[in-house]
């Protein structure tokens, strides 16, 4: 395929931006960028105005979700990666249990197997495309597995495993919240950062926690235990509160969600989104599942993400190929994660994300093989 050819500008996406995080920002975001100066930008996060934007994007979250009497929005400095050590060390007792069927799950499994001051971690994997489930175990304390597996494209139900008694379910929300349903009460802590549904920036976390999850962080805390600083989920717990982070955070990034979580409510919260993105997966694997060198690389379709939609494309069609030639047109980012290494496109289809431009996307996709196979 070369990039000699050139896409009719009327079959392209409007905004070619289809990343699985960062991902699309919207217009108005930006805006609220300009618009925040100079009264917010450049200003200490310790005053009224900071705080109060602290709030703001608390009480979005808070509304976004419906959240229980008694569950609390935190944040801290360091986006999902950094919150998978503080877990480590601030809400598992002894011993978690990890799902594992992609990158983001292994990875928060190996945080805990290696902390020494906890037990080995009960590790439960499944093959990538594919999606493991918890099961009740003595001596767990902490359950763990990713809302969405960012990395294959696959969902998992995010459901209270039977019989685990006042063990915890931390789950990793980064790709799936804002973008997937979440009944609240069956997580005690959903984490993730915002450089996904919601398109800000990466580099802070936030945390949707239960009354059993703060009572745990108190614990904890109190035990004893070594803990650094910017790990101590107690720190976060009493800043938060104040509607503050332990450290600086960056400013930007919390006026970018809070624009993205008033356009969230604003539209009708969770059934909004939900319903873009639900449209946009419904577009992108019925294309799949018709066309002749497309197949849908989760092969359940209940586990099918309908944020980052995996798709496989058969010889002769080449991706790389493929996403070069749309590289050139401004469509980026749908490259297959690193590792997984298949002839693959992986699309991200956060709300931000008109439906009407997946199926612009898959329209270019289809014009691209046709003039080059023919
Ligand atoms: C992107 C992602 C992460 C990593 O987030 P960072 O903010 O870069 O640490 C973790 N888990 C999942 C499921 C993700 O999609």
């Amino acid at each position: 395929m070369s990039s000699e050819l050139t896409i009719p500008a009327d079959l392209l996406p409007r905004d070619g931006r289809f990343g699985s995080g960062p991902s699309r920002v919207r217009d108005e975001q930006v805006q609220a960028i300009v618009a925040a100066q100079p009264r917010l930008l450049g200003t200490s996060h310790r005053q009224a105005p900071v705080k109060s934007l602290v709030r703001e994007v608390r009480e979005g979250l808070a509304a976004l979700y419906s959240l229980p009497d008694g569950y609390e929005v935190l944040l801290g400095n360091g986006g999902s990666t950094s919150f998978w050590d503080a877990a480590a060390f601030s809400l598992v007792e002894r011993r978690a249990q990890h799902c594992a069927f992609g990158e983001f799950g292994a990875k928060f499994a190996k945080a805990t197997t290696t902390a020494p001051h906890l037990e080995a971690s009960d590790v439960i994997e499944a093959p990538a495309g594919d999606v493991a489930v918890p099961l009740a175990r003595d001596g767990v304390d902490v359950y763990a597995w990713p809302h969405n597996e960012t990395s294959t494209g696959a969902m998992a139900p995010v459901v209270r495993p039977v019989g685990i008694g006042d063990a915890l379910t931390v789950i990793d929300g980064t790709s799936a919240a804002g973008g997937l349903f979440l009944d609240p009460t069956q997580a005690d802590v959903y984490y993730f950062a915002p450089q996904k549904s919601f398109g800000s920036d990466g580099g802070l976390w936030f945390a949707l926690v239960s009354p059993a999850a703060i009572e745990r962080i108190e614990r904890i805390a109190a035990s004893g235990r070594y803990i650094p600083e910017t790990l101590a989920l107690k720190n976060a717990l009493d800043n938060s509160r104040l509607d503050q982070t332990l450290n600086t955070p960056a400013l930007t990034p919390l006026v970018m969600m809070r624009e993205q979580l008033a356009w969230m409510n604003g539209n009708g919260g969770m059934e909004f989104v939900t319903g873009r993105t639900a449209e946009s997966a419904r577009r992108i694997y019925t294309w799949a599942d018709a066309t002749q060198y497309t197949v849908t690389f989760v092969t359940q379709p209940s586990n099918r993400s309908q944020v980052v939609a995996t798709v496989d494309l058969l010889p002769p069609v080449d991706s790389a190929q493929l996403r070069s030639a749309l590289r050139s047109a401004g469509v980026v980012d749908i490259d297959p994660y690193r590792k997984l290494g298949r002839n693959q496109i992986r699309v991200g289809m956060f709300p931000s994300v008109d439906p009407d431009d997946v199926s612009a996307l898959t329209a270019s996709i289809d014009w691209l093989v046709e003039k080059s196979l023919t």
